[in-house]
């Protein structure tokens, strides 16, 4: 059965589009368990119907056609019940609907299991057979299975089609995401594409097909310059054997007809490297289906070498496209470092299909005020080029060439949104605090110098996390002690008078050095942060000798740790801190500028230290919860993992339970607490931070004038009874609608919303 199941499967990743995957299954299922019928419906939740979309033994007049309601028929009754359905006679069952001419009534034995996706179900696939009879339990369990790999596929395709769908034949429909920093736009999308992958080539059109044509000669003829020297450069190093690979893929180069199929696709229009996709598309998809396996795995060498000639064509960097107004930037990853790579004027908005809400790329564009969606649900990104967009980055969907309608009702909405920006602007030189005039520190996470001016400008009341391995990523080695004590220097210059919270080398999880490799098997749980650091004694020590050297003469530092999950390692950090500390202060010879002992914290990230607050709160200045690390660890859930979008939040009561405990201990010992997590730029998470206990929170720069006018509009008292209120309700969604209802009720919807 698993080699029936494989050969199916197989086939269905080679197929073009949905109507051949859903053919081959019919055709394939029939044929490997030797049965009379196989059908796929398909759900239209428009409609709240399934349609038969492909079959084999029914009549096939009605495929394309037939629609059976949700609530209707065998087909229906699998849908609602969501599991299998098994009958020795189908037409004895009361749920049995008759259709007229679908030669379906000559079949009994019938079997129909749902196809599901995240919960949501996309169809039906179902068996029938003409003898009453049950079939057996591999069958059963064959098809169940089937359903199971199929279901991504069909989603996949079924947003592929929302994508292709240029005249909106259909409602307006959206492709969901994780919103990462709110706002709303409207623009045409940019694919681009760093890691140079054929396959994310979008199609793009020529106007001159001849200086294509030669662009494409220079790259054949240029990859061939680098194998040859590639190949020499190799000569003793790799054996005679391996060193062939060379010789093989020049040998494809030259293979009669490459360049020539190449030329033929750019004659019909097509821009130079989408003409080498198409081309390279076919060759593998011949390769990839050969059954000896030696064969088979040519196909990466063939896809390795397009990749090369794709280098040679696009030369420039993709960052180097011009990116014209009303951009919006999709890729299949936006990392933080091509944000500071790409001139970001014309840049409305950013979609990217890996992320969360939490990486470090969606961080960024919160700080600078440009709205963003991470984890966008699998579809050919390539193809959403060019294509007219509407992001909304508060719910997460984007919608593709929507209608004229559509587009205006959200241009209308991005102008609302536009006034409601400089309306909050005029109040950022009034104080941070609460209705009835309590002050309230609402400070930035910046840690990036193209976010810097933005913070400086944001009416913060300081800087509550620093995250200095930003620094350390951009360099190519570790950063000496001299590099290290100017970047700090300038960040304690820059927020002169006002704290600013250093935290010290946070590496590991997702984030790495690039001279530096950490390869965990479990990164999240594996060497990470302090974990790092205290291995590593001379890095660490240079860091602190770094932060205190550029500290002289001010009074503004504070140093926290990161991922602290047992005392003792406290102990041995304040140690070293300690011992770094001592060193400075005898170094200091000329006593003009003084050393002054900064305020020393954890970041509370590990619920393991939760625990030990007590002990933990006797060696420290302030405790600052990192709230990103807390729900990840609490809810044993992965801050990136877009599957997982609904159970990573931060109004879980059970994360919302440990932040009241956190808040109470602190408040009962006299410990400072501050929140550095991306639930501070929320808001509506704001206002309950404020309610449980917290004073301080750190957020994004572009989100700070929200939660300011948030704050502004509620008394602490009215924010204590709120949260009292909404800490009784045992559901996230429970608790977020109690507090959006708050916020309407004073008019302040627009905070977290589209619109006002
Ligand atoms: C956190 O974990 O909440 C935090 C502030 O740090 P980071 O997002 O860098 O892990
Ligand atoms: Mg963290």
């Amino acid at each position: 059965m698993f080699e029936k199941l494989s050969k199916i499967t197989q086939a269905i990743s080679l197929a073009d589009n949905q109507q051949q995957v859903l053919d081959l299954i019919v055709n394939n299922v029939s044929k490997e368990l030797n049965v009379e019928v196989c059908s796929v419906y398909l759900a239209n939740h428009d409609l709240n119907q399934f349609v038969l979309m492909a079959s084999f033994g029914l009549n096939q007049k009605h495929v394309g056609k037939l629609h059976i309601d949700f609530n209707a028929g065998l087909v229906g009754l699998v849908g609602q019940r969501e599991e299998p359905i098994h009958l020795q006679s189908a037409k004895s069952h009361p749920a049995f609907q008759f259709i007229e001419d679908i030669n379906e009534e000559e079949f009994s034995a019938y079997l129909g299991v749902p196809i599901i996706h995240q919960r949501k179900i996309l169809g039906v696939l179902c068996i029938q057979q003409r003898d009453e009879r049950r079939f057996e339990l591999d069958e059963e369990t064959f098809l169940i299975t089937l359903a199971a790999q199929i279901s991504a596929v069909l989603s996949y395709s079924e947003l592929d089609a929302i994508i292709s769908d240029e005249k909106q034949s259909r409602p307006v429909r959206c492709i969901n995401g994780i919103p990462a920093s709110s706002g709303v736009a409207v623009g045409v999308a940019k694919a681009v594409f760093p890691n140079l992958d054929i396959n994310s080539i979008p199609q793009r059109k020529t106007d001159d097909v001849q200086a294509e044509i030669k662009k494409l000669n220079r790259a054949i003829k240029r990859t061939h310059i680098q194998l040859k020297n590639m190949s020499n450069r190799m000569k003793g190093l790799i054996s005679d054997q391996e060193r062939s690979l060379f010789d093989a893929y020049q040998q494809i180069l030259d293979s009669a007809g490459l360049e020539d199929e190449i030329e033929q696709q750019i004659q019909k229009g097509f821009w130079a490297p989408y003409a080498l996709r198409v081309v390279i598309g076919k060759h593998l998809k011949a390769f990839r289906s050969m059954e000896d396996p030696y064969l088979r795995e040519r196909a990466h060498d063939i896809e390795d070498l397009a990749n090369r000639v794709l280098g040679n064509l696009l030369k420039k960097n993709s960052f180097e496209v011009e990116l014209v107004a009303n951009t919006i930037l999709v890729a299949e990853t936006i990392t933080a470092s091509m944000l500071a790579e790409i001139p970001l004027d014309n840049i409305i908005a950013l979609v990217s299909q890996k992320g969360s809400s939490t990486s470090h790329a969606a961080i960024l564009a919160k700080a600078l005020g440009i709205p963003a969606i991470m984890g966008l649900e699998p579809c050919q990104i390539n193809r959403l080029d060019e294509k007219t967009m509407v992001v909304d980055a508060y719910n997460g969907q984007i919608y593709v060439s929507p209608d004229k309608a559509f587009i205006k009702r959200y241009k209308k909405l991005v102008k609302e949104e536009q006034r409601f920006v400089k309306d909050l602007a005029k109040e950022q030189r009034k104080p941070n605090q609460t209705k009835d005039g309590t002050s309230v520190k609402l400070m930035v996470n910046s840690s990036h110098p193209i976010d810097f001016l933005k913070a400086q400008n944001s009416g913060a009341d300081g800087i509550g996390l620093f995250r200095s391995e930003i620094a350390f990523m951009q360099q190519q080695q570790f950063p000496s002690e001299e590099t290290q004590t100017q970047i700090y220097e300038n960040i304690l210059s820059g927020f002169d008078g006002l704290p600013v919270t250093i935290r010290t080398l946070d590496i590991g999880g997702d984030k790495q050095l690039p001279y530096f490799k950490i390869n965990d098997e479990n990164p999240f749980l594996g060497w990470r942060g302090v974990r790092v650091t205290l291995d590593h004694p001379e890095i660490f020590l240079v860091q602190f000798r770094a932060i205190l050297k550029a500290s002289l003469g001010k009074k503004n530092l504070r140093i926290a740790i990161p991922m602290i999950s047992t005392v003792e390692e406290l102990y041995e950090c304040c140690r070293l801190f300690n011992q770094a500390f001592a060193e400075i202060e005898e170094e200091n010879t000329d006593g003009k500028l003084i050393l002054h002992r900064p305020q020393f914290g954890i970041i509370l990230e590990v619920p393991s230290a939760v625990f030990q607050l007590e002990e933990i709160m006797k060696r420290v200045d302030f405790i600052s919860v990192g709230t990103n690390d807390l729900i990840q660890y609490l809810m044993a859930v992965d801050r990136n993992n877009m599957k997982l979008k609904n159970l990573y939040s931060h109004f879980q009561p059970s994360v919302l339970k440990i932040l009241k405990q956190i808040a109470d201990q602190c408040r009962a010992s006299g410990t400072d607490l501050h929140l550095c997590g991306e639930m501070a730029s929320d808001p509506l998470a704001a206002i309950l931070l404020i309610g449980i206990g917290y004073r301080e929170l750190s957020m994004s720069a572009g989100n700070l004038s929200k939660v300011k006018r948030a704050i502004s509009r509620f008394t602490v008292k009215e924010m204590q009874q709120l949260a009292q209120q909404v800490m009784v309700y045992q559901t996230d969604s429970k608790i977020q609608s109690e507090l959006l209802k708050a916020m309407d009720d004073r008019g302040l919807g627009g905070l977290v919303r589209a619109g006002r």
